[in-house]
């Protein structure tokens, strides 16, 4: 997934990064609050990861602004400020997780997931990823509203890579858990049909390993 870091501690900010680098994921670096809004009005990214004490301003006021500005994506808080009313401020000005540091990795990690997961997923037991809308129940996808016509395991490709979108599902993942349903062709196979019919860009391959379901960027 591509995340944009308001974080102006080197020391943490290195250790996320290289993080996030090792996972897969794209990350871009801001240090102070200027810039942020403008730079989230410019590119498409999947989730923040906001620290709320920033040298020129407070991550606060500025989740608020990005709010009010209809940037809807999720947020994470990681604060050193552990009173009760913080953590009620963080809620109240849309914040969708909250992390008080120090905190571990994989927490860390682990929340991102869940919120752009949740971001994603919808409460009717749909998913939507960029434009498509996938309907568990019927088998249904549609991308910008029309139908989209797939194969049985193509649906269900998809549909294991836009429930964990912002991971990568390994090739030894995927062809347990959705080719024994194939029609006997290969993984790369089905992968390259999908991708004909919703679009080149929204699954990405990562060599040697597998694939992943990303939105795309501008
Ligand atoms: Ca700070």
């Amino acid at each position: 997934m591509k995340i944009l870091m308001i974080e102006d501690d080197l020391a943490i900010g290195r250790a996320l990064l290289a993080v996030f680098q090792d996972e897969g994921h794209l990350v871009v670096w801001l240090r102070l609050a200027d810039g942020v809004l403008a730079r989230l009005q410019a590119e498409t990214f999947d989730a923040v990861l906001l620290d709320l004490g920033l040298p020129d301003g407070d991550g606060a006021e500025l989740l608020r602004q990005l709010r009010a500005a209809g940037q809807s994506l999720p947020v994470l808080i990681m604060t050193a400020r552990d009173s009760l009313q913080d953590r009620l401020n963080g809620f109240n000005t849309g914040a969708d997780d909250y992390l008080i540091k120090p905190f571990e990795i994989p927490e860390l990690l682990a929340r991102l997931r869940a919120i752009v997961r949740r971001a994603n997923g919808n409460a009717d037991g749909g998913w939507s990823f960029g434009e498509l809308v996938l309907d568990e129940s019927r088998m249904l996808v549609t991308r910008a509203g029309a139908p989209v016509a797939l194969s049985r395991t193509e649906f269900a490709l998809l549909l294991a890579l836009v429930k964990e979108s912002g991971r990568v599902l390994t090739r030894a993942e995927l062809e347990q858990g959705v080719l024994p349903h194939s029609e006997g062709q290969t993984l790369d196979v089905h992968i390259s049909n999908l991708r004909k019919k919703i679009g080149e860009r929204l699954i990405r391959t990562v060599r040697g390993v597998g694939y992943m379901a990303q939105k795309p960027h501008e």
